[in-house]
């Protein structure tokens, strides 16, 4: 007979307050924890055997009615209740009255995700990838979701013919070469249903990679079993991003369910989400990495909070961000670095920033200082052959012999720079100069 095996003392004392009338083996069983889901204020209270005040469980009560609560026996396990107030697990899962407090600048869609789909479920922003929302549930609602307006939101769910729509749109446009699914989670989703999914995406010839976005490894890692790790390794190559945000969410559990992915060939990316009073130090943040790096993760994204509404009180200012990213290049493996990014509102995408590494510069040298403050200079060379593009790859030098480049797929800059584009600027359509011209 199996017996309950929680991962730590945390989570046997939780298993030991839930198990009433359970069958052994229960903890380990994902299916349990997304039927015990805790959704409630008196729940979080009793199985943390802590006690808010009057005022702040009326004011989490009401924060539930506008935002949802939903939680897995097993992450709130990692929550150590001496000190609940400031733990990193209990900020991204239960409910803080600041949610409510919405700021002039807070959008419900700060990311224009909607403007930017063509059809329900596909977010079709940059040239050649899709975002495709698959699920509108996910396993635990984290309190810092930018899609916070659509998670746990019933009427949101995606439905099959939703989806086909989505597979249709994509098999129509030969420029998707990458998708990525997402949602909510898809693996909730249960698994003949993701296989099919899989299976219509992968039979279009045009799809070359498939990513999967995920927070099950976090917050709910008894997910990842052999049978679904056994149907996705069918559809490689599969790319798979996870979201851990401290290094204290990183279990043997955890460890076990990136284990069992990266086993099956799977490369496993990190986007963290820089939240105040999470991970918001660079000692935090170095030692996520190397964690991630360590079970075969490699960090990915480090994204500035959005200014969706609710999130005000995890927001850092960008320096933070700058003073991490300075922290981390330099310090420790360049393959544990993540890329920094602000997802512009209104749909401008991902921009990355920087600490800024390039000093100065003349015809000749290029001036540059590193991690612990040497300034050296990098000679530029003294003759280049430079080669002037027509955009004719069949008859260039450098063998390309497959390709010619449609000239009316060139975007922003790269437009700009290329040799054989006439666009000599890129100008806002409304400013009063230009209404001025068509007069
Ligand atoms: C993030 C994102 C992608 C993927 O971007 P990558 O930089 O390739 O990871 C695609 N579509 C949308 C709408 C996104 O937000
Ligand atoms: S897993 Fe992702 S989509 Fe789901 S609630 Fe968390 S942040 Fe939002």
């Amino acid at each position: 007979m199996m017996t309950i095996t929680p991962d730590s003392a945390e989570s046997k004392r939780m298993a030991d307050q839930i198990r009433t009338t359970e069958e052994p083996g229960f903890w380990t069983d994902w299916r349990w924890h997304l039927n015990h889901t805790i959704r409630d204020i008196p729940t979080v209270e009793r199985l943390l055997g802590i006690r808010f005040d009057e005022q702040e469980r009326a004011a989490m009560e009401e924060t539930i009615l506008k935002f949802p609560m939903s939680v897995t026996p097993y992450y709130l396990s990692l929550i150590k209740p001496e000190e609940y107030r400031h733990d990193p697990i209990f900020l991204q899962a239960v409910p803080q009255p600041q949610e409510l407090i919405v700021e002039a600048h807070d959008h419900c869609d700060p990311l224009s995700e909607d403007l930017d789909s063509p059809v329900p479920c596909i977010t079709h922003r940059y040239p050649d990838r899709v975002l495709f929302v698959v699920s509108a549930t996910c396993a635990m609602y984290c309190r810092h979701c930018t899609r916070k307006r659509k998670v746990g939101d019933t009427d949101a769910v995606p439905i099959k013919d939703e989806i086909l729509q989505g597979i249709e749109y994509i098999r129509k446009h030969p420029e998707i070469r990458d998708v990525l699914l997402s949602g909510g989670d898809p693996f909730m989703l249960p698994d003949d249903f993701l296989d099919w999914i899989l299976g219509e995406i992968r039979a279009i010839p045009h799809v070359e990679i498939i990513r999967i976005g995920t927070r099950v490894p976090v917050v709910l890692p008894y997910r990842v079993t052999d049978d679904l790790v056994r149907m996705l390794k069918k559809y490689h190559p599969l790319w798979i991003n996870v979201q851990f945000n401290h290094p204290r969410e990183i279990t043997s559990v955890a460890a076990r369910a990136l284990a069992r992915l990266a086993d099956a060939g799977i490369p496993l990316g990190n986007q963290s989400v820089l939240l105040a009073g999470v991970n918001d130090c660079p000692w935090i943040m170095k030692r996520l990495v190397q964690r991630l790096v360590m079970n075969r993760v490699r960090p990915y994204y480090l994204y500035q909070c959005d200014l969706s509404e609710g999130l005000s009180h995890f927001r850092t200012p960008v320096a933070k961000g700058i003073e991490i990213m300075e922290n981390l290049i330099g310090h420790t493996s360049g393959f544990a670095v993540p890329t920094y990014v602000i997802d512009a509102p209104g749909g401008g995408g991902k921009i990355p920033v920087m600490p800024t590494y390039m000093i100065s510069c003349s015809v000749h040298k290029v001036v540059l200082r590193n991690y612990e403050g040497v300034i050296s200079t990098y000679e530029e060379p003294a003759a280049y052959d430079r080669i002037t593009c027509d955009g004719n790859c069949r008859d260039c030098r450098l063998q390309l012999p497959d390709l010619d480049i449609d000239e009316t797929r060139l975007v922003g800059i790269a437009r700009l720079l290329a040799d054989y584009d006439d666009t000599i600027s890129l100008v806002p359509e409304d400013t009063e100069r230009m209404e001025r011209r068509s007069d």
